[in-house]
C-alpha cells in the first residue's frame, strides 16, 4: 500500500536515539536545548519551547498570554480538532469561521470579520496543507482590533515566515507531519517574557528542571505559575535535531513532488472538474495533497477503488463543527464553502519517500477511479 504519509527514517536517527540510551539521561536534557535552539534559529526566532505535542503547544499558548473563561477565539472549522479543542482546555469559547473558497481553503478574513465582536480575544490561523495564510492583512485584522495572533504552524514546518506573524506559534512533530519526533511539538512566541512562562508551564510550573538541579547540585525549586506535565524527552529531542537537519531536503522533494501532481492531474482538471486548491508556485511546505473530485463523484467509492489498486487516500478534515461532540453545540452553524470542500475533498499521498512513477500510479489510479464511478452513475 503507498500512503498517504510516511516518515523517512534511517541510520542517523537509530545512532541519535542509541547516544541518548548510552549516555544515561532520557528524560528533557541537553538535546532537547539543542533542539529548541536549532529549531528557533531554522525559523528566524531567539529561541524556543519544546513540548509533547502540538496540541500541548496550542494549549500552552493560549494559557501563558491569558486567554481564558469569557474570552472568544476565531478560528477555522477546517482543521484538525486539536485547533479547536485546544481553545475548550483554557475555558474559552471558539467561534468558528469559513474558508476563503474552494480553490484557497485557509480561513476567511471576511467572514471572521463578520464574526468578531467585543468579547473576542484571540485568532488562529491555520496554514491548511503548508501553504502559508496572508500575512498582512491578518496582523492587520489582529491589531486592528486590539487581538492575539496564533498560529497553528503543524502543517508549515520549515517554511520562511512561518510562525513569525504574531504572538504565538505551534508547531507539530507527529508520525505523519513533515518533519517527526513520534509525538512532539514547539512553541515560538514574540514575547520572550510569555515563551519563558510557557517554559514553566510544560513543566509544573517549576523555577529550575530535573537536569538544572543535577548540574547546578541544587535540589530547590519554587512553583509560580500553573503547569502541566507537556515536557519533551531527549529522545525526541535528538530524532528532532536529525529531522530537522534533513527538513530542507525533505519539503523540496514535497515541493517537486506536487508539481508532477500538478502536471500529471492537468487533464482531469481539464476535463473532469478535478480542482486541485492553492496556486502553484506559492511558498508551501506541502504538508498533503488535497484534490476536490468532480462535482458529483462519490469519494467513498473513488477512495476505495484507489485502496483496492493500493493507494491509500485521506480526507482533511470533517469540519469541527460536524463532529459528533460538537455537532450540537453548533447546531444551526452553516459554513458553506467548508461542507462543499469538505463534500468532495480526497487526499492523495505525498511524502518525500515517494518517487515520480508513485506520482504517475497515483494519477492513474484516480483516473481509472473517477472513470469506474462515472460509468456506475450513467
Ligand atoms: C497534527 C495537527 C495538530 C496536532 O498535533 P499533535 O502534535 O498531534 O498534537 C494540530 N493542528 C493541526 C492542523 C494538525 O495537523
Amino acid at each position: 500500500m503507498l500512503r498517504v504519509s510516511d516518515a523517512l527514517l534511517g541510520t542517523e536517527e537509530k545512532a541519535a536515539v542509541a547516544a541518548v540510551i548510552e549516555s544515561g539521561w532520557l528524560t528533557q536534557g541537553p538535546k532537547v536545548r539543542a533542539f529548541e535552539q536549532a529549531f528557533a534559529e531554522r525559523h528566524g526566532a531567539p529561541d524556543a519551547v519544546a513540548v509533547g505535542s502540538c496540541t500541548a503547544a496550542l494549549h500552552l499558548c493560549l494559557a501563558a498570554l491569558g486567554v481564558g473563561p469569557g474570552d472568544e477565539v476565531l478560528a477555522p472549522s477546517l482543521t484538525f480538532v486539536a485547533t479547536v479543542n485546544a481553545i475548550g482546555y483554557v475555558g474559552a469559547e471558539p467561534v468558528l469561521v469559513d474558508i476563503e473558497a474552494l480553490d484557497s481553503p485557509l480561513m476567511s478574513l471576511e467572514d471572521a470579520a463578520r464574526k468578531a465582536g467585543p468579547r473576542t480575544r484571540a485568532v488562529i490561523l491555520m496554514h491548511y496543507a503548508g501553504q502559508l495564510a496572508r500575512r498582512e492583512p491578518w496582523r492587520r485584522f489582529a491589531r486592528e482590533r486590539g487581538l492575539l495572533l496564533i498560529e497553528d504552524s503543524a502543517h508549515a514546518v520549515g517554511v520562511a515566515g512561518a510562525g513569525r506573524y504574531g504572538d504565538a506559534a505551534a508547531f507539530s512533530f507527529y508520525g505523519n507531519k513533515n518533519m517527526t519526533t513520534a509525538e512532539g511539538g514547539m512553541v515560538l512566541m514574540r514575547d520572550r517574557g510569555s515563551l519563558e512562562r510557557v517554559r514553566r508551564m510544560r513543566a509544573h510550573g517549576m523555577t529550575s528542571s530535573a537536569s538544572e538541579r543535577l548540574r547546578t547540585r541544587d535540589a530547590r525549586y519554587d512553583v509560580d505559575v500553573e503547569g502541566w506535565n507537556y515536557r519533551m524527552d531527549d529522545i525526541r529531542g535528538a530524532l528532532g535535531l536529525v529531522q530537522l537537519g534533513r527538513l530542507e531536503a525533505m519539503n523540496m522533494r514535497r515541493a517537486e513532488l506536487a508539481e508532477l501532481y500538478r502536471g500529471r492531474l492537468a487533464a482531469l482538471v481539464e476535463r473532469e472538474g478535478l480542482l486541485i486548491p492553492h496556486r502553484s508556485g506559492r511558498a508551501s511546505a506541502h504538508h498533503i495533497f488535497p484534490a476536490l473530485l468532480p462535482e458529483g463523484a462519490n469519494r467513498d467509492s473513488v477512495a476505495a477503488a484507489m485502496a483496492a489498486e493500493g493507494v491509500q487516500t485521506s480526507v482533511h478534515y470533517p469540519p469541527v463543527h460536524t463532529l459528533s461532540r460538537y455537532r450540537r453545540r453548533w447546531a444551526g452553524l452553516k459554513l458553506p464553502l467548508c461542507e462543499a470542500f469538505h463534500r468532495r475533498e480526497l487526499t492523495l499521498p505525498l511524502h518525500p519517500g515517494m518517487s515520480d512513477m508513485d506520482v504517475d500510479r497515483v494519477a492513474g489510479a484516480l483516473e481509472a477511479a473517477l472513470e469506474t464511478a462515472r460509468e456506475a452513475t450513467a
